[in-house]
């Protein structure tokens, strides 16, 4: 409130262009002055000294950051079931998840808490809930918003990202979180566009590829799928230009992903030792048992198990067998998907290969639960921008959308795209 009247008594030409914008951000961007806890124990009582790049874009523009959201602990999760406050519920229906790990972003954006919220997409976080939630969820290229502020799970897969309920929203918020930061060295040095000024009217036909292997592939619902060809034909009858492309790298997608996330958490979370801030459980009998106390009941057993399996891709006997044969396919699936933006604009895909799970479905089988992500962590291994749009409803009553993704920092053309699907 305190906020809002101080945005209510600015001059009309003092006002930025996110004026008044009511926004949430997931647990794990920082906000200066406020707590931010990655939705972990381990970060208990912790309070931000900084603003996030992002954060700070919004704020400066006008924005009013009306709290933080639940999410998986770390971004380690797919439907926001691994949270030291608890599993956030589906707003459209609470026998099942609202899919994660930025599951509270979405569910906020969906029950109208705020306008839009930023979430985080390590591997598909933004793009899943608003999958399973039915609203926007787009995930930037990789280098194209700071991830200054952001508590890093897998930081070359890292991005913040938007969820909302129109193209325009979303793009507008991108123009202003997005483009250099001199404190993220990996943040491109590519100046922003003004995206929601070129999204709309365009006639152009897209050149747009589809893989037959994941639309056909034996985990996908058949509803999912029938409505994803029909949606091709419709594009086809538009005009478009919508073509089958061979990918034959698909199975080794989720180990890679699995492999490389793992590794650098099992890195990143190496600062959490209890020693400076956040939850400290005892003072230990040496060093030793002071690490181990703090750490084994800091961390929830996902988080656990990543750092565990990230440790032993990393250590000495098994680093080549494993880490280095996942960069290497890693390298694979980014040259294969250079080839394929060399002559179309845009990958049409599923999200996922169902809606909803029940909640408790996965929990007690990590791997199901990690077979989830085929479709989402293909972009964040590649570094491509992708996006989410809500455009179907299933027999069950939830809803789940189709995922576009373009060329790495032609974010243009996927919003123009997008438009087009769901304008507004
Ligand atoms: N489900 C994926 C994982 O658990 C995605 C996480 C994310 O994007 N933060 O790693």
């Amino acid at each position: 409130m305190q906020r809002a009247s101080y945005l209510d008594a600015l001059l009309p030409s003092q006002r930025g262009k996110l004026h008044g914008v009511v926004i949430g951000i997931k647990d794990i961007i920082c906000y200066k002055g406020h707590e931010a806890s990655a939705s972990s124990k381990i970060l208990e009582g912790f309070k931000s000294l900084y603003s996030a790049t992002s954060v700070q874009r919004l704020v400066d523009a006008g924005a009013i950051i009306i709290g933080r959201q639940n999410c998986d602990e770390f971004g380690m999760g797919s439907t926001n079931e691994n949270s030291a406050y608890g599993a956030v519920i589906n707003p459209i229906d609470d026998s099942v998840v609202p899919g994660g790990s930025s599951g509270g972003s979405a569910v906020a954006v969906k029950a109208g808490l705020c306008m839009a919220s930023l979430g985080t997409d390590t591997g598909g976080s933004v793009r899943l809930p608003a999958d399973f939630c039915g609203t926007i969820g787009f995930k930037p290229s990789y280098g194209r918003v700071s991830r200054y502020g952001l508590i890093a799970y897998a930081s070359s897969f890292d991005q913040v990202g938007v969820l909302a309920n129109t193209v325009k929203d979303v793009a507008t918020i991108l123009e202003v979180i997005a483009g250099p930061d001199d404190f993220d060295s990996t943040c491109s040095n590519k100046a922003t566009e003004d995206y929601s000024a070129q999204i709309d009217g365009t006639e152009q036909k897209f050149r747009i590829a589809y893989f037959p292997e994941w639309i056909e592939h034996s985990s996908v619902d058949p509803e999912i799928s029938t409505q994803i060809k029909n949606l091709i034909e419709k594009l086809k009858r538009d005009g478009h230009e919508v073509k089958p492309v061979s990918f034959n790298l698909t199975e080794y997608i989720v180990p890679t992903y699995y492999i490389l996330t793992t590794a650098e958490a099992s890195s990143n979370l190496g600062r959490f030792d209890g020693v400076r801030y956040g939850f400290q459980k005892s003072k230990g009998s040496d060093l030793k048992d002071f690490y181990k106390q703090n750490r084994s009941n800091g961390f929830g057993k996902e988080v656990k198990r990543r750092i565990m399996l990230g440790s032993f891709v990393l250590s000495a006997g098994y680093y080549d067998a494993y880490f280095t044969k996942a960069q290497q396919v890693r390298r694979l699936l980014q040259e294969q998907t250079a080839l394929i933006f060399r002559d179309f604009d845009i990958i049409l895909a599923p999200n996922s290969p169902t809606t909803a799970y029940k909640i408790g479905e996965k929990t007690k089988n990590p791997l199901a639960m990690y077979m989830g992500d085929i479709f989402t962590v293909f972009a964040n291994l590649t570094g491509i921008p992708a996006i989410s749009l809500p455009v179907f409803k299933h027999s069950s009553n939830l809803p789940f959308g189709v995922q576009a993704m373009a060329k790495r920092f032609n974010e243009l053309s996927l919003a123009r795209f997008s438009q087009r699907l769901m304008p507004q």
